[in-house]
């Protein structure tokens, strides 16, 4: 049981730095849900499991992508064409993106 949790609790810290794909537990692949960050005009979204840790992001857009604060993307502090020329280069697709205005009816 302390296997469970230690796989958890270190998968979950791992997941918001970067570091893990996603998490195997009993010879199991888990996905993580997709998290998704607003900037009011387009939704972020990332998948763990699909990143690969380039940093491209983090590098590019430093005041947007950043492992030390919480939550580790705040979409609200570039404008939305910045955010979507970086998501663009993700190399993995783990960065998406879609407008909120085109989800309502
Ligand atoms: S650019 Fe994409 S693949 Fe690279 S660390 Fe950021 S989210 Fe992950």
């Amino acid at each position: 049981m302390y296997g469970f949790f230690y796989l958890v609790q270190n998968h979950t810290t791992a997941a918001t730095r970067l570091l893990p794909q996603s998490l195997v537990f009993l010879g199991k692949r888990v996905k993580m849900k997709p998290r998704e960050y607003s900037n009011g005009e387009i939704m972020v979204v990332w998948k763990a499991e699909k990143c690969r840790h380039a940093q491209i992001c983090t590098k590019t857009l430093p005041q947007v992508y950043n492992i030390h604060q919480r939550p580790w993307i705040q979409p609200e502090n570039t404008k939305t064409e910045d955010l979507i020329q970086q998501i663009d280069q993700c190399p993995s697709g783990a960065l998406t993106y879609r407008y909120i205005d085109r989800e309502k009816p």
